[in-house]
């Protein structure tokens, strides 16, 4: 082989080399730029499975707290503060629910993106009319209070829906090539949930339930939207386990007013409830206030049904209680 042609020869490998590493390299920033998705860390899977609705697949979303854990209470792993490391929002639901550990977690994440005020945080309880806001000074006197009104709203599945489309703008505005899916998709979501709220009020209605008793305040919101009305709480203080002198309290006032509907949220539950029990016929539901508390509730969606049947089954309790009542009556006569 001449010189030339040896020369020609190498310059072709050369061209030939490039041009398939150009085409590489097309086709790895192609892939990793369709791979790019949004990393989305929520503080409560009922915030994680929202997302999950509007989103699907285009983004990944793991939340901080499991569904069995009190969201209240949670200590502050370093594998948390690496999640929240590699977030790009970070969606809270607000009202100090989260203050006694999350402010510890981002602090450890020194991530820029997820501090207050900046595109990657969202707080849920903004556009939210919080209920039960305490007049004047909080004292932690009196427990474990939420100083700035019940964070537990996303139970109301109005204000749930309302959550989505903060979520769906959110996710619009820091993925703006899937707007599109994220709208149509939380359009559905809201579709949906409006949909089964006319069979939840139904239901509610129909099972002739007016009068519930809760642990903790988590089912304000729900009660609120569904016209329920509270007779009281199994806590003293919020955080505190009642007393004695308390309990009883509460046995007068559920007899007094005829009550005997609980509510608990799987994590409550304690020997109190038992003396309850013993005292008055009374239906205590377990139920999830998160998803994934219990393995019924795989999604916001079946945590709203859970607490709707938990509200059916006491009306049921009832309906056989008054039965009984009247065949007893029958038997004496
Ligand atoms: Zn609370």
């Amino acid at each position: 082989m001449s010189f030339l042609k040896r020369e020609y020869c190498c310059n072709l490998n050369r061209k030939v080399f490039f041009i398939v590493s150009f085409l590489f390299l097309l086709v790895f920033s192609v892939t990793v730029q369709a791979e790019k998705k949004l990393n989305v860390l929520t503080t409560t899977t009922s915030l994680k499975s929202l997302v999950e609705s509007v989103a699907g697949d285009k983004v990944y979303v793991e939340s901080i707290t499991k569904g069995p854990q009190d969201p209240h209470f949670l200590s502050a792993k370093p594998s948390y503060m690496v999640k929240a490391r590699k977030a790009d929002l970070l969606i809270v639901a607000g009202l100090d629910l989260e203050v006694g550990w999350l402010p510890n977690i981002v602090h450890g994440a020194r991530n820029p993106q997820i501090q207050k005020g900046q595109s990657g945080y969202l707080d849920a309880s903004q556009f939210i009319k919080a209920l039960s806001v305490p007049k004047g000074k909080v004292d932690r006197f009196f427990g474990d209070v939420h100083p700035f009104g019940n964070p537990h709203f996303i139970l109301d599945p109005v204000r749930g829906v309302k959550v989505s489309k903060e979520i769906g703008q959110r996710l619009s505005l820091l993925d703006p090539e899937n707007k599109k899916h994220y709208m149509e998709n939380q359009k559905q979501f809201e579709k949906n949930i409006m949909e089964k709220m006319k069979a939840w009020e139904r239901r509610i209605k129909n099972s002739g339930v007016t009068k519930i008793v809760t642990y903790h305040s988590s089912f304000e919101y729900f009660l609120d939207r569904f016209n329920l009305n509270l007779v009281g709480l199994i806590e003293e203080k919020p955080g505190i386990p009642p007393s004695v002198k308390h309990i009883l309290q509460l046995i007068k006032k559920m007899k007094d007013t005829q009550s005997s509907c609980i509510l608990m949220s799987s994590f409550y539950r304690n020997d109190k409830i038992k003396k309850i029990e013993k005292a008055l016929p009374v239906r205590v539901e377990t139920v999830s206030i998160e998803v994934g508390a219990l393995k019924k509730a795989k999604n916001y969606e079946l945590v709203i049904e859970g607490v709707v049947e938990a509200i059916e089954n006491c009306g049921q309790f009832d309906k056989d209680k008054n039965t009984n009542k009247n065949k007893n009556k029958k038997g004496k006569n």
